[in-house]
């Protein structure tokens, strides 16, 4: 099946209304590389107002509650962020566990809730440096996704994985892309245990780690890399479009 790259931009807690130029600019430009699929997840606040923008673009958001509604104080769940213009949210996301303690377990219980939702879901995994030098990062990351996975007997629509180590994050390190090839496959061959192959075939395994436009064509070329999951570089038009036309250059080659 050929599935379109999928490049995501990841704006974290950046942004206000003001960066509303950026996300139209990223939109018009989206229109021009059709082979490539284009999405951003904003902050909460701002998911309305881009997906007002977009005519072309996916509009995302980076977390959400496992519950339906009720005394959360804080919190937003599923069907709020639906109900906002989103399609789909980032679960997952090394942030999250590092800075809310977010367990396997509850995303997995997230997952659920954002499918029942209607959203499509971005699953993020990743090893830390001391997992990577001690030898465990594959056994690392099988097991947070053995966990995470949604029960379902089609996943390829509704999920996409995003291998992010967590050492490459937001440093300006990338893994090599043996490493990353070597996890993809390793992933992928997870899938298709859990789901089978054709449906795990649909469901693409995005890299993130400081992917930026210098590096994004050698990335995407890798054996098992379906895009790019992009913090940073995903803040600026010029800098994401630059991903966008790798990914789309690289679909050519
Ligand atoms: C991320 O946090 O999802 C990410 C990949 O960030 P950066 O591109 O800045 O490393």
């Amino acid at each position: 099946m050929a599935i379109r790259p999928y490049i995501v931009g990841n704006w974290k807690m950046n942004g206000t209304r003001a960066m509303l130029s950026e996300a139209r600019a990223i939109d018009r430009a989206a229109q021009r590389y059709m082979k490539v699929e284009v999405a951003v997840a904003p902050p909460y606040t701002l998911i309305h107002a881009v997906h007002r923008e977009a005519e072309q673009i996916g509009v995302g958001a980076q977390d959400c509650h496992p519950g339906n509604e009720g005394a959360h104080t804080g919190d937003i769940c599923a069907s709020m962020i639906a109900d906002a213009g989103a399609k789909f949210v980032i679960l997952g996301h090394s942030e999250r566990r590092q800075d809310h303690g977010e367990t396997n377990k509850l995303v997995n219980a997230k997952i659920e809730s954002a499918l029942d939702a209607g959203l499509r879901v971005i699953l993020c995994c990743g090893e830390t440096l001391e997992t990577r030098d001690a030898g465990d990062a594959e056994d690392f990351v099988l097991r947070q996704l053995k966990v995470a996975l949604p029960a379902f007997a089609d996943p390829s629509e509704r999920l996409t994985i995003a291998y992010e180590p967590i050492w490459a994050i937001g440093t300006g390190r990338t893994a090599t892309v043996e490493d990353i090839a070597a996890m993809h496959g390793a992933i992928r061959k997870l899938l298709d245990e859990t789901y089978g192959e054709e449906a795990s075939s649909g469901v693409r395994i995005l890299y993130g780690g400081s992917v930026k436009p210098e590096n994004a064509r050698e990335i995407l070329s890798t054996p098992e890399v379906g895009g790019a999951l992009v913090g940073g570089a995903s803040l600026s038009a010029e800098s994401f479009l630059g991903i966008v036309v790798a990914a789309s250059e690289s679909e050519d080659a």
